[in-house]
């Protein structure tokens, strides 16, 4: 079903409420890393073009329900005046108020004028935030009377700000950067080009169980790499050494690669490796080739060349791509080429639809230096993947759906 978008709202002269994602991180009170903010800017200025009346809120970090002025997001309210006086020269029409609710929140609300902007002090300084209280969420709905949602990094959580304000507005609806997130997952889900390649990595087959099991009924190929490779090289029978495995998921390991072999669909897993006694950055690395034991004593910790052959050439293929999780321990410089060189094929490959998620993954690719390659880079980590196990997210169910 598809839902409302910030295009379809009545914005002029109305007061809207925009869920954020500004949970960016701070030292000494300054913002470190604004790309959150700047992600959103396009949805704000539509809003701030249309008339509205804005009101932004969000969370940052994890203030456990009481107020802690080391996560205020008043920081966060400066940096956003700078980047849009330079955007818009409007920058000083943005405020702070130092609460999201009550009676000092409901009257800033009321006086904002049409074009201004105002932004609430961390939602997560009251525990009924992530309870998602009905009283709470009343209280956020009664300062605006519509809503969008432009955080879909949260979207996977039923919290006040994400689900239980939207029962109690005129209408909700997904803000420029949500809608695009559900645009390229939604399409690479539901009609992807093929040949569908999707590439995990990581570190915990655990929490990669579902998008396995999601991704078999829709991709054509299905390249593991990164630790929570070794389980599933465990279950074919091969030495891995020390290397990360989950002893009580060999079994389910065993029974996905049979199902792979039923449905007819290529597994890609290493065939060589990188190892060493730890992942350190000075470690002594050993390369173990095609058909070679890992020593006993010894951690794969990157893929090596033949594997990285075998996975570009199945990623030159693709028409769609699908990408989370990195190939190996890439913060470490010994253990980062393979990593390194599956963003460049995937970067390489223009012809493809190219999805790539998870906070590490996307540190990889802007490490490589080809983010700017990628069609989509996805915004939300543990959102985008419970889009990807074929889960609905409560933030976007709650939104109000198309006519
Ligand atoms: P995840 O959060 O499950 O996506 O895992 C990301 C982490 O997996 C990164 O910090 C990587 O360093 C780590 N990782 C990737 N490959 C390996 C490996 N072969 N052994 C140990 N850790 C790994």
């Amino acid at each position: 079903m598809s839902k409302l978008s910030i295009r379809d709202l009545p914005l002029n002269d109305n007061r809207i409420f925009m869920r954020v994602d500004f949970n960016v991180p701070l030292e000494d009170g300054r913002v470190m890393d604004d790309t959150r903010i700047r992600e959103t800017l396009p949805t704000i200025e539509y809003a701030l073009r249309h008339g509205a009346r804005l009101i932004l809120a969000s969370h940052l970090g994890r203030p456990k329900g009481k107020p802690n002025p080391k996560m205020s997001l008043k920081p966060v309210a400066e940096r956003l005046r700078m980047l849009l006086d330079k955007e818009l020269a409007r920058g000083e029409n943005v405020g702070f108020c130092p609460e999201c609710v009550g009676r000092e929140a409901e009257e800033v609300a009321t006086q904002l004028e049409k074009g201004q902007t105002l932004l609430l002090e961390n939602l997560r300084f009251h525990a009924e935030e992530e309870a998602n209280d009905e009283t709470f969420a009343r209280q956020l709905a009664n300062l605006a009377e519509y809503y969008v949602n432009d955080a879909f990094g949260t979207a996977h959580r039923a919290h006040a700000s994400t689900v239980g304000m939207t029962k109690f507005v005129k209408l909700s609806a997904a803000g420029l950067l949500m809608e695009k997130e559900l645009k390229y997952l939604g399409k690479a889900l539901e009609h992807p080009e093929e040949p569908f390649v999707a590439i995990l990595g990581g570190a915990k087959v655990g929490d990669k169980i579902g998008v396995i099991q999601n991704l078999m009924n829709k991709v054509n190929s299905l390249i593991i790499g990164g630790g929570m490779a070794y389980t599933f090289l465990k279950a074919q029978g091969h030495e891995i050494g020390k290397s990360l495995l989950e002893a009580d998921k060999i079994d389910l390991a065993k029974q996905l690669l049979a199902e792979a072999k039923k449905r007819n669909l290529k597994f890609l897993l290493p065939v060589d490796h990188v190892v060493a006694l730890k992942p350190e950055a000075n470690a002594v690395v050993q390369q173990i080739g095609e058909g070679q034991p890992i020593p006993a004593d010894k951690m794969a910790l990157d893929i090596g060349p033949k594997t990285i052959e075998l996975f570009s050439e199945e990623i030159s293929r693709a028409r769609t791509i699908v990408w989370n999780g990195p190939m190996g321990v890439f913060e470490v410089p010994g253990f980062s080429r393979g990593t390194f060189k599956v963003a460049h094929a995937v970067a390489e490959n223009a012809g493809a639809i190219s999805i790539v998620g998870g906070g590490d993954t996307v540190a990889a690719v802007h490490a490589a230096d080809v983010a700017d390659k990628m069609t989509h880079i996805s915004t939300g980590g543990g959102a985008s993947l419970e889009f990807l196990e074929g889960k609905k997210l409560p933030g976007v169910e709650a939104l109000t759906n198309k006519k």
